[in-house]
């Protein structure tokens, strides 16, 4: 049986928390002289909701889970972070990564002294058979699946979720950061079934508030506890809550712009396909297209002279561009542009 427990690192087990002035004074009062801030009011004296109170009651009701089951960070970044640092012991427990895919958890690994087991997917960037998988695997640890994969751009099935998650003793995190753009249903409706299942969100793409830098997890309630028990007291800043609460309550707005962009997927896929440089355009279910072409390098570095920037991930998957799908007039004017060289 699973025990989120047994695969938390003893420090953090055994880890008594930081207790902030907000933390040990909720509810209503008038006069606040528990947390040193300057006391002329403004919109940012004061200390940020630790737990984001108003913004995760929001996300409960789109996202259909129990606040309780949600960890919101500083982008979806922090959160993997956090997840390395409660449930990677350092030099012992590893990362498996099936590439290739986003660069970060790696990156996360590394700055944790955390190894890195990679799985490659197959040719046509499908997981790889779970014979293989299970050969690779030796320790606990994290293991993550990004689906929408970024940069291939195409889903996994929830199934193949289930049956990772099944031969696994660690955390599968399940990076759906662009699962807005896509038909499929979010790994989200597996959480009362996989009890090490991690699902991750991210207000950066489709909710256009990169700049904000919000992430999201979604897991049990006993795996959210111990995130919250080593995040930073706080780590999501007053502007940041009330600008993602005010996209939440006008979410019809973000449902019409990922409609457009839907579309303007298929149309930049039919326009880059009359192009004769372009060799392949992968299926995506994200807003991005990985596109082949005869040779990237020539179009990367042309495009990038017109003040056009695209994605190079040739070094990962030979001649191939990673393209954001953008307004219809950005994406007129770079189809114009490869047209010209
Ligand atoms: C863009 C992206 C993210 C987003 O990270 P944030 O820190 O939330 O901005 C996460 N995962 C993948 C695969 C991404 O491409």
């Amino acid at each position: 049986m699973f025990n989120v427990d047994n695969i938390t690192r003893k420090n953090i087990f055994s880890l008594i928390p930081y207790s902030s002035a907000r933390e040990e004074f909720k509810g209503e009062a008038s006069v606040w002289l528990d947390a040193n801030e300057n006391p002329f009011e403004t919109d940012v004296n004061r200390y940020p909701d630790p737990y984001q109170t108003e913004l995760k009651k929001a996300l409960s009701r789109i996202k259909n889970v129990d606040e309780n089951q949600i960890f919101i960070g500083n982008g979806s970044d922090e959160a993997i972070d956090l997840l390395f640092r409660a449930f990677c012991e350092p030099g012992q427990d590893k990362s498996y990564i099936f590439p290739p895919t986003y660069g970060m958890y790696e990156v996360s690994a590394n700055i944790n002294n955390v190894e890195t087991v990679r799985v490659n997917l197959t040719a046509d960037f499908q997981l790889p058979d779970s014979k293989e998988i299970i050969k690779a695997i030796d320790s606990k640890g994290l293991l993550f699946i990004c689906s929408p994969n970024n940069p291939t751009g195409n889903i996994y099935s929830l199934d193949a979720i289930k049956e990772i998650a099944a031969i696994f003793s660690g955390l599968v995190v399940v990076d759906e950061a662009y699962i807005d753009f896509s038909n499929t249903t979010s790994a989200i409706s597996l959480l009362n079934e996989v009890p090490n299942l991690v699902v991750l969100q991210t207000m950066s793409k489709a909710y256009g508030l990169a700049g904000l830098r919000l992430g999201m997890a979604f897991a049990s309630k006993q795996i959210i506890d111990v995130i919250n028990k080593i995040k930073p007291p706080y780590n999501v800043n007053t502007l940041s809550q009330v600008g993602g609460l005010k996209v939440l309550k006008g979410i019809t707005k973000v449902i019409n712009q990922i409609n457009k962009l839907k579309i303007e997927r298929t149309t930049l896929i039919q326009s880059l396909s009359s192009i004769s440089s372009v060799i392949k355009i992968y299926p995506s279910e994200a807003n991005f297209l990985l596109v082949e072409f005869e040779d990237s390098d020539k179009i990367f570095t042309t495009l990038r002279l017109k003040g056009i920037i695209i994605r190079n991930r040739t070094s990962e998957i030979k001649n191939c561009l990673r393209i954001t799908v953008g307004t219809p007039e950005q994406n007129k004017v770079l189809i114009n542009a490869i047209k010209e060289i």
